[in-house]
């Protein structure tokens, strides 16, 4: 679009024009006599630098450059106001004799090459215009395919590369390396808990999230080194001219402590925890492939090592991912085959005998790989979420189970079922639960769903809507492996807990040392104190169902009473406790 002055006539377009020293001088000597052409403002300059100057302080459309053969200077400075001035329209003008000049200086970045018979005024400015307009629409085209290619390898939300660009420089760094007998180091590192921020917050703060955990990461690395975001929350680094292993160490130190610096969310303080993965050339692959793999394994056991850490790639970590991957395809299958089955342990109340609930405990019974307890299976479901769909099924087992137990005796008592993490933030617990409830008929007051204090204490703030939910269909709150996640107790005011599980940590301590003993006891006066029930878990020996009687324990659950068994024997413990009360020799297991 062109600006038009008030008279309505368009602004004179600014021609910059090149006084060369050399033969090609005069050829410009028809612009040089006659004041500006209509249209123009032309300005002479004594040199390419000078030019460049002027165009960087008060702009220009376009340059004026005479050029001739033999004149390498006169080449030279088209050349140079090409690399220089991008959006300069360069118009060469040439000898009428000198023909063989027109394929040079159009290779030299001109866009129109001038005989001096164009010069005259209203030819001039016809052509300067026409060369500008063509000029502009070129860089235009030039912009657009620059766009696209930075698109097609770059990520939009943190403007870094993506994978693709990566593994592209990774190749390219590689070949340098063996070529040099050089090292580099690949990191692929991942957030830890990136989704439930997108969930609870919305995807925008989760997109500056990223962005600035990109520009951090950019601020650890040399202008040499490459950051990528490798897709979801992963990211990568590429350091080449690696000195040693320990160099690669005190990057990823550095980006550790970076990244786990706050972050403001929508007022939110948030403090992002990375597990990092690092992989080594030559010693620990010679592709771009088998490097970003063995990263990524070593990330992988930096993560189940509790996250906000580096490690170095081993051998034995192949093994072990491989172990996990078929490990993995086994229980994606399992619920389908119907391999997932639930144990029942009781939970009896010491003063009568009586069962007075029953804990759910998920069982895995894999035809070649047997009864799996929960620990050989539940940390690889959380990692990949199958511990959703699979909660899923928990909880309407256990619902459906209760019910059934209810011809036995069992009405009345409650049902505990274990809830992870990963459901409280998944978002639909509460139409889960409600629907569990729906189809089993159990009343919401029989169920408690017990959440423990790693899963719960991530952010309050993000679950605490989920948990007044659950409280609002009516089922009861335990919190599970009380006084082990290290957490502060503020929370617990925040909390709508109903039941404090008292861990078989204190529990099993309490006969040979006497701070369990004070522990246990301090348990007890803050759930008293909060009016909260409590339940003592992994009760073994009378002696310790003694002590925990004497503190005010009531309700107790563990091998005294009996180990958690299957549906089906459950219903003789039912029929045992109504006879001769548990844990009083009569069914003791
Ligand atoms: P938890 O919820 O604290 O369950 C109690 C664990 O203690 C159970 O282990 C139980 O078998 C064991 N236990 C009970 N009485 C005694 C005792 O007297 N002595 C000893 N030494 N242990 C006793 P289990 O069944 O291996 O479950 C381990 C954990 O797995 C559970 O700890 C729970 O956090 C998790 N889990 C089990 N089932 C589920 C489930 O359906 N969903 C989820 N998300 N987690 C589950
Ligand atoms: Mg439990
Ligand atoms: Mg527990």
């Amino acid at each position: 679009m062109e600006v038009r002055e008030q008279s309505g006539e368009p602004t004179p377009l600014r021609v910059l024009a090149l006084d060369a020293p050399g033969p090609a001088g005069r050829l410009l000597e028809g612009v040089r006599g006659g004041g500006h052409p209509p249209g123009l403002r032309v300005e002479f300059c004594t040199s390419a630098a000078a030019l460049l100057q002027r165009f960087w302080r008060a702009g220009a459309e376009a340059a004026l450059v005479p050029v001739a053969s033999g004149d390498e200077g006169s080449l030279a400075a088209l050349r140079q106001l090409r690399l220089h001035a991008r959006s300069l329209a360069l118009v060469a003008v040439r000898d009428p004799a000198d023909g063989a000049i027109v394929a040079e200086a159009t290779r030299r970045g001109a866009g129109a090459v001038l005989l001096p018979s164009e010069l005259e005024a209203g030819e001039l400015a016809r052509c300067v215009r026409h060369a500008v307009e063509r000029h502009r629409m070129l860089c235009e085209l030039e912009e657009a395919r620059e766009r696209e290619r930075h698109l097609a390898t770059h990520d939009p939300v943190t403007e870094l590369p993506n994978r693709l660009l990566f593994s592209d420089r990774l190749g390219q760094a590689v070949a340098a390396a063996r070529r040099r007998g050089d090292r580099l180091a690949v990191l692929v590192m991942d957030l830890d808990e990136f989704k439930a921020v997108n969930d609870t917050l919305g995807h925008a703060a989760g997109d500056r999230l990223l962005a600035e955990l990109g520009a951090r990461l950019v601020s650890c690395i040399r202008r040499s080194d490459t950051a990528a975001r490798l897709g979801g929350d992963e990211f990568g680094v590429l350091i080449t001219h690696l000195r040693d292993e320990t160099a690669a160490a005190r990057v990823a130190e550095k980006i550790v402590a970076e990244l786990a610096r706050p972050i403001d969310l929508d007022g939110r303080e948030y403090v992002a925890s990375v597990a990092i993965g690092i992989a080594l050339h030559p010693r620990d692959g010679s592709t771009p492939e088998d490097l970003i793999k063995n990263a990524d394994a070593a990330m992988f056991n930096a993560k189940e090592s509790g996250g906000g850490r580096y490690v170095f790639f081993a051998q034995e970590m192949n093994t072990r991912a491989e172990e996990r991957l078929s490990l993995e395809s086994r229980l994606r299958l399992a619920l389908a085959r119907q391999e997932l089955r639930l144990h029942y342990q009781p939970q009896v109340d010491v003063d009568t005998g009586r069962i007075a609930g029953a804990e759910a405990l998920l069982r895995w019974q894999n035809p070649e790989l047997g009864l799996v307890p929960p620990a050989g299976f539940l940390p690889l479901a959380e990692d990949t979420r199958l511990i959703v769909p699979i909660g899923a099924f928990v909880l309407h087992e256990a619902c459906a189970q209760a019910r059934r137990y209810d011809a036995h005796g069992f009405a009345g008592c409650r049902i505990a079922v274990n809830v992870s993490g990963h459901q409280v933030h998944e978002g639909n617990l509460v139409r889960l639960v409600s629907e569990a409830l729906e189809e089993s008929g159990l009343s919401p007051d029989r169920l408690e769903l017990e959440l423990t204090e790693s899963a719960l204490l991530r952010d309050v703030d993000a679950i605490i809507d989920t948990l007044d939910g659950l409280k609002g269909l009516g089922v009861r709150l335990a919190l599970d492996d009380f006084g082990t996640g290290y957490s502060g107790l503020a929370y617990l005011k925040r909390l709508p807990l109903d039941v404090l599980k008292i861990d078989r940590l204190f529990v099993r301590g309490m006969a040979q040392d006497p701070a369990d003993e004070t522990l246990t006891a301090a348990i007890v006066a803050i759930a008293e104190g909060l009016g909260l029930e409590h339940v003592a878990e992994g009760v073994e020996t009378t002696e310790q169902l003694e002590r925990l009687r004497a503190l005010g324990c009531r309700r107790m659950q563990g091998f005294l009473f009996s180990p958690p068994v299957e549906a089906e024997a459950f219903v003789a413990l039912l029929c045992a406790a109504k006879r001769d009360g548990l844990g009083r020799g009569g069914a003791a297991g």
